[in-house]
């Protein structure tokens, strides 16, 4: 036993928590929104500001370990409780940031797409005579299912683009046929074990459904993909679930971007491997060996439960295979995720 503290209060903490108190553990959750789905499970709450320093290091006092859910906590106030912490921050300042990642995944051999900083209008026609379109404008911070991207099909939306008040950069499109995303566990001996990489499909820049088996092209590129991402936790010194995501394409694995934490793609694994993500997690970060990675079953599909669609979410069930996850949000506004939905396949 003991007590975790979880830095964020979505559902990615809601589900560490449920993990975590099923070995005993007690979770507190920190998070400014008052309205936070972690609440149900965790035995207490602290709804500070992320810059108060103060009520984070109260918070972390009250905890043996300390970990994340939110990938844009600042990590400014983190340096003071750092002891504590569970992954170390650097991790979360690698990624807060989409230049410094893709330069970081780039110097451990990573292959991103095509990319620049943009920081004024004069950068992004730069960036589009030499990189072309179509092309994604992206913040560098904070973006999230797809929020903060632009699309420019043209150099003449180039003209027409309300450039955001952030610094962005501007990325080629990738021609893919496919996109997955590597989830590994690792402890603080290095010991490191990776789930299985389903086949995701976004909607709407969101992840739409994950399934596997995922098929022969992404198969055939995890090895280079999983070799990038343990040299990426290996240099973080990484403690806890990492995500990387990549397109497949014709020339090999393509890095989109780093998660330092559990991830939407990750979900399955609550029934479809031996051990969740949630549970490798907390069992990384509170020093205890790694459980087993593997799928229990041959076939499974992750889907997402966005907005309205929660409505008729016990339709879901209909199915015996198939496991029903809500969130307990109070308003199913549109895009919102609201649950998940995993359904195992035994005879592919
Ligand atoms: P997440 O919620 O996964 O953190 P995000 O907002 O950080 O999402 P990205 O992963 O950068 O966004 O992009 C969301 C989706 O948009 C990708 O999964 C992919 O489908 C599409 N996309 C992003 N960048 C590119 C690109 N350079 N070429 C082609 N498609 C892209
Ligand atoms: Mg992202
Ligand atoms: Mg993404």
């Amino acid at each position: 036993g003991g007590t975790i503290g979880i830095l964020g209060g979505g559902q990615l903490g809601r589900m560490l928590a449920m993990a975590a108190a099923q070995m005993g553990y007690r979770c507190i959750a920190y998070s400014p929104e008052k309205e936070s789905v972690a609440r149900d499970v965790c035995v207490d709450m602290f709804t500070n500001k992320w810059d108060d320093a103060q009520a984070m290091a109260a918070f972390a006092q009250q905890c043996d370990v300390v970990t994340w859910e939110f990938e844009n906590v600042p990590v400014g106030p983190l340096s003071a409780i750092v002891d504590c912490l569970a992954p170390h921050p650097r991790a979360l300042e690698t990624a807060q940031d989409r230049l410094n990642e893709k330069r970081f995944a780039e110097g451990l051999g990573g292959k991103p797409a095509p990319y620049a900083t943009i920081d004024s209008r004069e950068d992004l026609i730069a960036a589009i005579d030499r990189i072309g379109t179509p092309g994604i404008l992206k913040t560098r911070r904070e973006g999230y299912d797809g929020k903060g991207q632009w699309r420019i099909m043209s150099s003449r939306d180039a003209e027409g683009v309300a450039l955001p008040d952030a610094p962005c950069i501007y990325e080629g499109f990738v021609e893919f046929d496919d996109e997955f995303s590597v989830i590994l566990a690792r402890t603080a001996t290095g010991e490191t074990r990776f789930w299985d990489s389903p086949v995701n499909v976004h909607e709407a820049g969101m992840l739409h459904t994950s399934t596997l088996p995922s098929g022969p092209l992404i198969e055939g590129q995890v090895e280079e993909a999983r070799a990038l991402a343990t040299q990426v936790a290996d240099a973080l010194n990484y403690v806890g679930v990492l995500t990387l995501e990549f397109f497949a394409t014709a020339h090999g694995p393509v890095f989109n971007e780093m998660a330092p934490r559990v991830h939407n793609s990750g979900h399955w694994t609550v029934e479809g491997a031996v051990t969740s993500q949630f549970e490798n997690h907390i069992r990384a970060i509170c020093g205890l060996p790694l459980g087993d990675t593997r799928s229990v079953s041959p076939g499974m599909v992750m889907t997402n439960i966005v907005g309205k669609d929660a409505l008729q979410a016990e339709q879901w069930l209909a199915d015996p295979s198939t496991h029903l996850h809500l969130y307990s949000k109070a308003k199913a506004r549109d895009g919102r995720k609201m649950g998940h939905a995993t359904q195992l396949i035994w005879d592919t």
